[in-house]
This record gives structure tokens, C-alpha cells and sequence, in this order.
């Protein structure tokens, strides 16, 4: 196997990547806060996630991944109350959307999908054993982490705490960055009609950091091998799991190699949603054709996955049109390899096979890219190099059918890490061209050509296709 290396944000350097276990690799990833739609900063973070585990299988890794959906926190209370709704009620339609959300990206699904709600008990029981090692104080109902108590904290942020006035306490789920204070473990309900659990340790719910350290204990029983998260969650969110985890039970690794990726901004600024200036999936979806949502997705998720995780990304419609040309090239590439194979009577999906000499040096060197602490833009200068090579040789009919089915496999190997391609033959779909119909008509009209506009309006309605004016222009739909 491959040497791998990562960069942990523990010992800010790249380091060689020895899981405790190789045919278990065990990766905790925090996860959404369901109270709203996600936006594409969070879905980059999330897309981070999946080229982290198509990387890792690549590399000839077995995984097992987690991650959390946070479905209490005080915005989903602020949120639910307003509503007149129960927790499960108000966050259910979003735990389906960023279900779908995955589903659209084609992010491959996790072993596990712990939610916040599900794991009281695990999280009363990290209390219970904080409160043995001495690291909890109780004030007006509410149970606190006294973080002088905790040797090693900061050391994962490298946030300095000599200074900090001991006892003072934030109560929130969020607070600004490099406020150094006690968190909250347990919180003692405030408001009328607050969600709270019954508990041993009373009338309560979890603050938000205890999630995250409770649900990898009650899923691995262990620390885990990989612990991801964005930047911004660094401290104090990964600091406080630290001293919890790590005071709770003492003497045991609770993360081996911490990974933070970079955030998704909106013209030199953080994508956030108290900004405003977010795009959800939605959002970008929303501008394109039906027939057209697929390619769209798959443009999406390569300009969300095609920089280094841990450089900023500058999202904007242009760099969209850019990441949709490059599926292009990846695409008409494996259409012409196809057209080819058809001469020889060979229809896709090509089975497995073993690449060649030339095409294993290639996916060789991809696989060193990804090893790289995931260095995804050699990993693509490397395919882009290869699909040069490709593209001439079909250009001078020099390949027998062994190089087509081989150009065709690396391709396939490329795809299991950018999962962007396809592999069959397309069709143009029914949609696609009522789309296109759609579009011939208005074009004439603006031209004044009624009678093509007429002819083409009776064309649709043969076919069965309504035409309606929508505030979003123009729609159509089956009678
Ligand atoms: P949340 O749903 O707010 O808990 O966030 C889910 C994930 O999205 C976390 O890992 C955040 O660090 C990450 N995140 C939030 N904003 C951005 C952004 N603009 N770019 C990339 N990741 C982000
Ligand atoms: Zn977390």
C-alpha cells in the first residue's frame, strides 16, 4: 500500500497516515444543523467528506463514516416554538432535503446518520463521567465545562487560555471566535414550551459541542481515525470536543488526524446564511431547465470538489460555466471512446478490466495525487494529460479495441473519484427536447416568425406539452 499522508490540523503538518486499523478506517464528520436548507458552503464541506472516502477507497482503505445531523440547538427551538411545531415535526422537512441534497450531488451515503435527539443517553452518560473526573460545575440548573481543569486545552486550535477570568460561562450554542470561556453540557430549560429530556441528571437537553463527542463514542466505542469538520469549526466547536472526549475518558486517542477544509466564499466573503449572501442547491437548480438539472448538479459538484480542500473557493456563475466545460471534456472523450468501441461491436459498461502499461502509469500517478493529502488538482492535471492522449490517438485511429477498453476503465477509475461521468450512450431524452422546442418557439416569436411559432405551438400540443406563463417564465408540462 501506498504511503498517505494528511494534513492534521493537530500537529499543522502533513503526516503519515497510519489508521489504527486498515481495513477499518473510522471517520467522524460533523453534519448539518437541520433548521433550514443547506447552502452550497455547507454542501462543499459535506462534498469534502465524499472525496474524502472515494479517496480513501481508492487507496485500497475500507471506511466507516459518520456523520451527525444536529436536530436540536437553539435556533431549531427558536425556530420550532415559533412554528407551533415539535421538534421532529418542524426538522423533518429538512432532514429530507438534505437527504435529497446528497442524493442530487451523487455524495455516496455514510454507514451512519446519528442524530442529536437519538443519542441522549449516550451524552448523559459522557456528563456522568466528566462529573466523576471532576471537570463539571452545576449554576441555576445548567451543567458547565470548567476548562481550566482540562490540561490540554487549546491544543488543537492553539488558543491560548492564561488569562481567561475562570468561571465565566456562555450559555449559547454558537459564540464568537476566540472568546475563551466554559461551555455548557447541559442545558436547563428556559423558555415556555422548550424541548427537554427527563433525565438523571434532571430537566434538560445537550449543548451542542456534547454531540458530537457522545455520537462517536456510542458508534465506535472508540475514538476514530479521521475527525472532519470546516475551519470555522475549529475552535471552539473541535476544541470542546477534545477536552470532553479526552476527559472523559483519559488515557485514550480520541482523533488521530484532524482534517479542516476551507471555506466556500461569495466575493471575498464567507458564504453564511446570517450574511444572506448564500445559494442553496435549490437556488442554482431552480435557473435551468428540467432536462438540463442533471448536468447542472454534476457542474456543481465538480467546481465544489475540483480545488484543494484547504484553499478558499470563490463560488460565481462564471466558475460554474468553467467546471461545466471541464465535465465536458471528461464526457465527449468517453462518447467518442464508445462511438469507437461500437465498430467493434462492444457495448458499455465494460466490465473491469486490467489497465495497460501506459494507462496504469497514469492512474499510478492519480492515485500519488490523492495520497497527497488529496491533491485533487494534480489529480485532474493528470487526467486532463491522459485525455489528451486519448483524444489524438483517436484522432489518428491507432487504437485496436484493447486501448479503447482500457482509456475506458481509467476513465471509469477517474469517475469513481469525481462521480461525474457516464458511461452509456445518451440518448437526447423526451425532455430534452420539448426543451428545445419550448425555446424554438419563443425564438420566433421574438422574431415576429408567428407562423413558425404556430406550427411549433401545434407540434407541442399534439405531443400533449401545456405551455403556462409562470412568474419564472415560461413552463411546461404533460396534459
Ligand atoms: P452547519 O449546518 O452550519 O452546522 O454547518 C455544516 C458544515 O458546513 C460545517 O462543517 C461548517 O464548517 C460548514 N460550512 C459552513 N459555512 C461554510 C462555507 N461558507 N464554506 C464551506 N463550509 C462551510
Ligand atoms: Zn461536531
Amino acid at each position: 500500500m501506498r504511503e498517505v499522508r494528511f494534513h492534521n490540523s493537530l500537529s499543522g503538518k502533513k503526516e503519515t497516515f497510519t489508521p489504527s486499523d486498515p481495513n477499518k478506517v473510522t471517520v467522524y464528520s460533523c453534519g448539518p444543523t437541520v433548521y433550514n436548507f443547506a447552502h452550497i458552503g455547507n454542501l462543499r464541506a459535506f462534498l469534502f467528506v465524499d472525496l474524502l472516502r472515494r479517496s480513501l477507497k481508492a487507496l485500497g482503505y475500507r471506511v466507516d463514516m459518520t456523520m451527525n445531523i444536529t436536530d436540536i440547538d437553539d435556533k431549531i427551538i427558536r425556530d420550532s416554538i415559533a412554528q407551533k411545531l415539535t421538534i421532529q415535526e418542524f426538522t423533518a422537512p429538512w432532514i429530507k432535503a438534505f437527504q435529497e441534497d446528497i442524493h442530487t450531488l451523487n455524495i455516496e451515503p455514510l454507514e451512519h446518520y446519528p442524530r442529536a435527539t437519538e443519542s441522549i443517553e449516550s451524552m448523559v452518560e459522557m456528563i456522568r463521567r466528566l462529573q466523576d473526573n471532576g471537570f463539571v460545575y452545576e449554576k441555576d440548573g445548567s451543567l458547565y465545562y470548567s476548562i481550566s481543569k482540562f490540561k490540554g486545552y487549546g491544543k488543537l486550535s492553539k488558543i491560548d487560555i492564561t488569562g481567561m477570568k475562570s468561571g465565566t460561562r456562555y450559555d449559547t450554542d454558537e459564540y464568537e471566535k476566540d472568546d475563551v470561556r466554559d461551555f455548557v453540557l447541559w442545558k436547563y430549560p428556559k423558555q415556555e414550551g422548550e424541548h427537554s429530556w427527563d433525565t438523571s441528571l434532571g430537566k434538560g437537553r445537550p449543548g451542542w459541542h456534547l454531540e458530537c463527542s457522545a455520537m462517536i463514542r456510542d458508534v465506535y466505542h472508540s475514538g476514530v481515525d479521521i475527525h472532519t469538520g470546516g475551519v470555522d469549526l475549529l475552535f471552539p466547536h473541535h476544541e470542546n470536543e477534545v477536552a470532553q472526549s479526552e476527559g472523559a475518558y483519559p488515557g485514550e486517542s480520541f482523533v488521530k488526524y484532524w482534517l479542516h477544509s476551507e471555506h466556500l466564499l461569495v466575493d471575498g466573503e464567507k458564504m453564511s446564511k446570517s450574511k444572506g449572501n448564500f445559494f442553496t442547491l435549490r437556488d442554482l437548480l431552480e435557473k435551468v431547465k428540467p432536462s438540463e438539472i442533471v448536468s447542472h448538479a454534476k457542474s456543481i459538484r465538480y467546481l465544489l470538489i475540483s480545488s484543494h480542500y484547504r484553499t478558499k473557493l470563490n463560488f460565481s456563475i462564471s466558475r460554474l460555466e468553467e467546471a461545466k466545460t471541464s465535465v465536458a471534456r471528461f464526457q465527449n472523450c468517453i462518447d467518442r471512446l464508445l462511438e469507437e468501441l461500437e465498430k467493434f461491436q462492444v457495448k458499455a459498461p465494460i466490465q473491469s478490466i486490467d489497465l495497460g502499461g501506459e494507462f496504469q502509469n497514469w492512474w499510478e500517478e492519480c492515485l500519488d495525487s490523492l495520497a497527497d493529502d488529496l491533491n485533487i488538482s494534480k489529480f485532474l492535471a493528470n487526467s486532463f494529460d491522459a485525455i489528451k492522449r486519448i483524444n489524438s490517438a483517436l484522432d489518428s485511429g491507432e487504437w485496436k479495441k484493447e486501448n479503447l477498453q482500457q482509456s475506458l476503465e481509467f476513465l471509469r477509475r477517474i469517475d469513481s473519484i469525481l462521480g461525474v461521468l457516464h458511461f452509456q450512450k445518451e440518448e437526447i431524452s423526451a425532455d430534452e427536447h420539448i426543451d428545445d422546442l419550448v425555446l424554438q418557439r419563443q425564438e420566433a416569436r421574438k422574431n415576429k416568425d408567428f407562423a413558425k411559432a404556430d406550427q411549433i405551438r401545434d407540434q407541442l400540443q399534439s405531443m400533449g406539452i401545456v405551455l403556462e406563463d409562470t412568474k419564472d417564465g415560461l413552463r411546461w408540462r404533460r396534459k
